[in-house]
């Protein structure tokens, strides 16, 4: 005979808080979701404007991912992607957030950040990526990272326009060379 147990008022709530998580984070890397990221940003943006205070977004790309993949294997670049994932969340202020956009892109949004202090936040994220060492069956393997990096409002007053300069920020890093940080 089957018998359920209603859960107690504590499984319960544990329940709520992981399907919760489980609807706003990235199931690799435990960062923000995109959908998430994108609600937070129009907070986050109304509330800049209010209390006119600067607010700064930095993507994050890897350098030549398809060749990890390709030498190192999906379940490498995979462990890469989440360390990356831990950088980010570790070296990121308590206010601000990190999402994990995709593939091996992130997007950071720094409250009360001007373009100066994110450029320092995005250098030393690519720091500590280019010196980590990833241990594999194939060898050692180490990744760099191109960041771009743009502020409201000085670089754009909307989301969209928020994300157009800083991802064309991303690309002159990719094209001036890779593993570096560029501000619009
Ligand atoms: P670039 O320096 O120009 O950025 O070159 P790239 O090779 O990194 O190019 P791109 O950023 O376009 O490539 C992203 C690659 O990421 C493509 C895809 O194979 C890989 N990818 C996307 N999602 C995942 C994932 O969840 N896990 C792993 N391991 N790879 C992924
Ligand atoms: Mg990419
Ligand atoms: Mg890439």
């Amino acid at each position: 005979m089957w018998c359920f147990t209603p859960p107690s008022r504590f499984t319960e709530a544990l329940l709520v808080k992981r399907l919760e998580e489980l609807a706003t984070t990235d199931g690799l890397t435990g960062c923000l979701n995109k959908r998430t990221f994108l609600e937070k940003l129009d907070e986050k943006l109304r509330s800049a404007q209010r209390f006119h205070k600067p607010l700064s977004l930095i993507v994050t790309d890897i350098d030549h991912f398809k060749s990890v993949n390709d030498t190192y294997g999906h379940a490498t670049g995979d462990v890469v992607i989440r360390e990356l994932g831990q950088i980010l969340m570790r070296v990121k202020r308590e206010t601000d957030l990190v999402a994990r956009f995709g593939g091996e892109e992130f997007c950071v949004l720094c409250e009360e950040t001007d373009t100066e202090g994110a450029i320092l936040l995005a250098e030393r994220v690519r720091e500590e990526l280019g010196a980590t060492v990833f241990q594999t069956e194939n060898g050692k393997l180490q990744v760099r990272a191109s960041l771009g990096v743009a502020t409201f409002p000085i670089h754009a007053k909307t989301p969209e326009g928020l994300f157009d300069v800083t991802d064309k920020a991303l690309y002159a890093a990719k094209h001036g060379g890779r593993n570096m940080v560029v501000a619009a």
